[in-house]
């Protein structure tokens, strides 16, 4: 449940109820607005008895969440989140491309995608350092050496750096060269690395799981969220269904759902969520005017020579034409791109 306190409600009312809600032995999330505090009730609230913090003073309401998340609810708060990743902006009016290869593969590679995506407008670049592949034959990742090559270009070209963590014993080392740490969808439901995540005081990037439904999806947000880390981002990138034209079918129904359910900004990745690059540019627009704050895409100097995922990485030129596309249909939808 969330209680909204009267705006004339001091601190001394509010304490009240926080002391209340953790003399019932429940935990409380306080939010301060500009005109009123929040409190969520945190833990299995169905053992309160709704008059229990109604009745206290200067409660101006009481409202029950059947829903299964909290924090990451409307109701808990109403204005739209902007997650800030090293000075960029995300949730805002700006629609914030992130692109980059998949795999960092090389120091000549990664610096000649960062100086493409750099030159199209892009502020931050995706790079995968520890890769979560299907067969354990393929290539695997640089792992930390990748991580220090992304350092390198973030040095030489300003881009801020999101890439993955698979494991709770890397977070702290990816934590300490990444803007943005991305949780990929096979690790969507790692309760044991989303805690761990919650205790960075980094930006989390949380991949959909390709078998996730929408209620799944925003409480591994809540397990962030709840764990002391605000700054979640969320991503679509396709889901399992019979269609086996595109390597997933990308569900972009859940954009505009998630904004009508949360106040969390949310992406999209049209490489993983088509498979095919010839579909990314016309998916990438869709995206955008069903209402994304942002896109994850792929992108590679030579795809033929990939490491992984070239099938749907953009070359830098259908990148630029990208960017070229995007512009309009942001603006008829009163967004802007950098
Ligand atoms: C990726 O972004 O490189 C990736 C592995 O994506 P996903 O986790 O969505 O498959
Ligand atoms: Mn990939």
């Amino acid at each position: 449940m969330i209680v909204v306190m009267e705006p004339r409600a001091t601190d001394e009312d509010v304490q009240r109820v926080l002391s209340r809600i953790e003399e019932l032995g429940l935990k409380a999330h306080r939010s301060q607005g500009v005109e009123r505090t929040i409190i969520g009730v945190i833990g299995d609230d169905r053992i309160v008895k709704r008059e229990q913090l109604a009745l206290l003073p200067h409660v101006e309401s009481v409202i029950p969440i059947l829903k299964p998340y909290k924090l990451a609810s409307r109701e808990f708060r109403s204005r739209d989140s902007v997650v800030d990743v090293g000075g960029v902006r995300v949730g805002g009016k700006e629609v914030v491309v992130m692109a980059g290869p998949c795999s960092v593969e090389n120091e000549e590679q990664l610096m000649r995608v960062a100086t493409a995506v750099r030159a199209a407008g892009v502020r931050l670049m995706r790079g995968g350092a520890y890769k979560p592949r299907t067969s354990p034959y393929s290539f695997q990742g640089l792992g930390e050496d990748g991580l220090k090559l992304l350092a390198k270009a973030r040095k030489e070209t300003g881009l801020r750096i999101v890439t993955e963590v698979m494991e709770s014993c890397d977070v702290e080392t990816v934590a300490g060269y990444a803007d943005l740490i991305q949780v990929g969808a096979r690790n969507m439901h790692n309760t044991k690395l989303l805690r761990s995540l919650a205790k960075v005081q980094k930006p989390v990037l949380l991949k959909r799981n390709f078998a996730a439904t929408l209620n799944e999806f925003l409480m591994s947000a809540e397990y962030l969220l709840s764990g002391g880390n605000e700054h979640v981002i969320l991503c679509e990138r396709g889901i399992r269904t019979f269609v086996d034209y595109t390597r997933n079918t990308l569900d972009l129904n859940i954009v505009p759902a998630v904004k009508q359910l949360s106040h969390l900004p949310i992406i999209v990745d049209p490489s993983h969520g088509t498979g095919r690059h010839e579909l990314v540019i016309p998916m990438s627009r869709a995206a955008i005017a069903a209402g994304a704050d942002g896109l994850l895409v792929e992108v590679h100097p030579n795809p033929a020579e990939a490491y992984s995922d070239g099938e749907q990485a953009l070359t830098p030129a259908l990148f630029r034409q990208l960017m070229k596309e995007i512009r309009p249909i942001a603006t008829a939808v009163g967004r802007v791109v950098a």
